[in-house]
């Protein structure tokens, strides 16, 4: 076999895994599965690629040293990082790690612009491969600024609130019709002299683009801007492979690209937002509706203690417990899964109903019950459990505020109006963990459950309140 095509299988290979992990990491069940088989990809796709490339280098010596070190600098950060991550803090993560892509795509773009400025392809086809560098640096250096805005406003190190400039919208406009008049004498040029003004101003209008786009986004909608990035640092990667001719970074780059693009659909979905309207931002931003809704008068709440759950708990036949953002922050998924085994062990019919967006990303709920070891069998998506709360005797609302939010059926002038929403209400009797009654949601709305009859609110950390309901059990 020669060498090139024994690298074609390798990649192929590859490819194959890295749809397999695609795979596997849509069911819990074979999320792990999923992600060695991503680990196996990789390591056949760096050791075809490395491989190939120190055979025909000139000091091989010196080649695979500075691999080496590329390897083993970037595992170890890796490696610290996902160690050290909290699990609120993942989005940031993310982030921060869709900025690298973007700026490899830049760097490989100008990497390849310099080493062939124009000697590699003859006449159209050095103009398709110019196309392909001005692109490939356009679109990374989008989502490198774009992602490193996206981490400063989710680490809480800049302001979330949205930068809305005036026409920021024919500034963005301005900026593509620049990309425009910029790549097409690129195309057209003619070595380095020539050529490289044009990709270094291609450069600057994407990182101002970038930054830009990001910037006017509300900090509460950062996490379907992540998802977007995911998406655009997929098409970077492409768009590098294309550029350097790599057939497996094609392939995964279309896999990320298409995958975060659906990934984005999906929240939006789940928030019941369009993905323009994110895009243009603003959202969460107490709006004339949602003042009118603070203002309006829902009545008392009522409070109750952990004792008194425990004790209600106890004599309840089926028990649904719906979490959100606040059993993230609290980490009370082990004393919840705690409490379930000892209701299960008492007969009672546990069972959690999950908000495609409960938390901050999506799937959260899932990877923190997991974590917590709460059996599979018990986790119900919402679409599975929405028509059966009128048959359920309780239900914990464990730090879940906006994805069991009436208001959002209920009120069409609000915010949320039209996210579809858990209807706990239904149940006999609704017990909601928060600290604070004042304290909003993720969407700064009011919610009319708490103040309903059959709701009780169980105030303090959820953690806290969690344990004491199993003391009491
Ligand atoms: P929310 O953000 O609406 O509400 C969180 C609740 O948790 C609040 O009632 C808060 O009240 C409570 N809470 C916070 N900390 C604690 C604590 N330590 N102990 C007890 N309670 C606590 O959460 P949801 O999960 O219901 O909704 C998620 C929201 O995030 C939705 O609006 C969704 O659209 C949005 N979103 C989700 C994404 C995803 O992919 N999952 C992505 C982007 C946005 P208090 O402060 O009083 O304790």
């Amino acid at each position: 076999m020669t060498e090139v095509s024994f690298q074609s299988v390798a990649y192929l290979l590859a490819a194959l895994l890295f749809i397999l992990a695609l795979a596997g990491l849509s069911r819990q069940r074979t999320a792990k599965r999923g992600n060695y088989l991503g680990i196996c990809g990789m390591v056949i796709a760096l050791a075809a690629t490395v491989g190939l490339a120190l055979l025909h280098a000139d000091a091989v010596l010196v080649s695979a040293g500075l691999m080496l070190a590329a390897v083993v600098a970037g595992g170890l950060f890796g490696v610290f990082k996902a160690k050290h991550v909290q699990m609120t803090e993942m989005p940031q993560l993310v982030a921060l790690l869709h900025c690298f892509v973007g700026a490899a795509a830049v760097l490989v773009g100008f990497n390849s612009f310099l080493m062939e400025p124009g000697g590699y392809y003859e006449g159209q086809m050095n103009m398709y491969h110019l196309g392909e560098v001005g692109l490939a640096v356009f679109i990374g250096g989008a989502t490198f600024t774009g992602s490193i805005v996206a981490n400063l406003k989710l680490s809480a190190r800049i302001s979330g609130k949205p930068l809305m400039l005036p026409g920021r919208n024919w500034l963005n406009l301005f900026m593509l019709i620049a990309y425009v008049a910029l790549i097409v004498p690129f195309g057209n040029s003619v070595g380095v002299e020539e050529g490289l003004p044009y990709l270094i101003a291609i450069a600057f209008v994407s990182f101002a683009l970038g930054a830009h786009l990001v910037l006017a986004i509300g900090g509460g909608d950062m996490p379907v801007v992540v998802s977007m990035l995911n998406s655009y640092s997929g098409w970077a990667a492409a768009m590098a492979g294309f550029t350097l001719g790599n057939d497996l970074l094609i392939v995964t780059g279309a896999l990320v690209g298409s995958s975060g693009a659906y990934l984005s659909y999906i929240m939006c979905k789940g928030m019941n937002r369009s993905f323009t309207s994110v895009i243009l931002g603003g959202f969460g931003d107490a709006p004339a509706a949602n003042e009118t809704a603070e203002k309006r008068d829902y009545g008392e709440h009522t409070e109750i203690t952990a004792a008194e759950v425990a004790a209600l708990l106890k004599k309840a036949k089926s028990v649904v417990i719906t979490p959100g953002y606040g059993m993230a922050v609290a980490q009370a998924q082990f004393p919840v899964a705690e409490m379930t085994k000892k209701l299960l062990a008492e007969g009672v019919d546990v069972k959690f109903g999950i908000h495609p967006v409960a938390g901050r990303m999506p799937g959260h709920m899932n990877v923190l019950l997991a974590e917590a070891k709460v059996p599979y069998e018990s986790v119900y998506e919402m679409d599975e459990i929405n028509d059966d709360f009128s048959d359920v005797d309780v239900v914990l609302v464990i730090g879940a505020n906006d994805t069991v939010n009436p208001s959002a059926e209920t009120e069409p002038d609000s915010p949320i109006a039209g996210m579809p929403v858990l209807r706990v209400w239904e149940a006999g009797k609704v017990i909601v963990f928060k600290r604070k009654m004042g304290n909003a949601g993720y969407s700064g709305v009011q919610n009319p459950l708490f103040f309903k009859d059959n709701t009780a609110m169980l105030l303090g950390d959820a953690k806290a309140s969690v344990d004491a309901i199993n003391e009491g059990l």
